[in-house]
């Protein structure tokens, strides 16, 4: 008979709320406008797979989720961008998304 441990592991932490209940943010794919000129998508011309190409460089000015222009702001170590609907990102978890999209197109 074996003695499952697993209560412990519940312990770590309220970031499993997060999956549970996450919303796409603001970049988050898939997204429904472009976030540089507000657009939105067609379903003929959906966004490429590669749109942080720029990444770190210039800030999104339109939420992706619902094409509401959002109020950004820019920081000597980079910049904000939020939509009052779908919260806030920043360059920082921007960079990551397109670290992330490097690597998976690395290994397909
Ligand atoms: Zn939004």
């Amino acid at each position: 008979m074996s003695v499952t441990r697993q209560e412990e592991g519940d312990q770590a932490g309220p970031a499993s709320d997060m999956g549970a209940d996450a919303k796409p943010g603001p970049v988050d794919e898939p997204r429904l406008y472009n976030i540089y000129t507000g657009a939105r998508f067609d379903d003929a011309e959906a966004p490429a797979l590669s749109p942080n190409a720029r990444a770190g460089g210039e800030p999104p000015r339109f939420c992706g989720q619902c094409g509401r222009r959002m109020v950004v702001q820019v920081h000597p170590r980079g910049w904000s961008a939020t939509c009052s609907r779908h919260g806030t990102t920043d360059s920082e978890a921007w960079e990551r998304a397109a670290l992330r999209q490097k690597l998976h197109e690395a290994n397909s």
